[in-house]
C-alpha cells in the first residue's frame, strides 16, 4: 500500500465524501479505502464496506482525462471540431430516430 504517496489523502477524503458501498449504502471511513496503485495522474483504490465487507475498485484521476491529453504532447489529441463536422453530425441528427444511448453506441 502507497498511502503515504502525497495526494493520497485526498483521493482517498473525496472516496470517503462522495462514493458509497454499491451493495449495502454504506458509507466508507478513511481507513477502508486503499490505494492499490498511483501512475502518473491516476489512482487505483480499493474499497471495503464497514458494513457488510463488499470490495469494490475504484479507478480516480487527479483532473479529468480529458485534460490529460491536452497536457502530454506524447498522446493523439484529436483534431478540432469544424464547421463541417458540425454539419455532418446536424444531418446525421435530424434523421437519426434512436436515443441516446443508441447514439452512445453508434
Ligand atoms: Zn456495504
Amino acid at each position: 500500500m502507497t498511502t503515504e504517496e502525497a495526494g493520497s489523502d485526498l483521493v482517498v477524503a473525496y472516496v470517503v465524501r462522495h462514493i458509497g458501498c454499491e451493495a449495502c449504502g454504506g458509507t466508507y471511513r478513511p481507513e477502508d479505502v486503499q490505494v492499490v496503485l498511483h501512475h502518473d495522474t491516476q489512482w487505483a483504490l480499493k474499497a471495503t464496506c464497514p458494513v457488510c465487507y463488499v470490495e469494490r475498485a475504484i479507478t480516480a484521476y487527479d483532473q479529468p482525462p480529458y485534460q490529460q491529453l491536452r497536457r502530454d504532447p506524447g498522446l493523439f489529441v484529436p483534431a478540432p471540431i469544424t464547421s463541417d463536422d458540425s454539419s455532418m453530425w446536424a444531418d446525421f441528427l435530424a434523421t437519426f430516430t434512436g436515443d441516446v444511448y443508441d447514439l452512445l453506441a453508434t
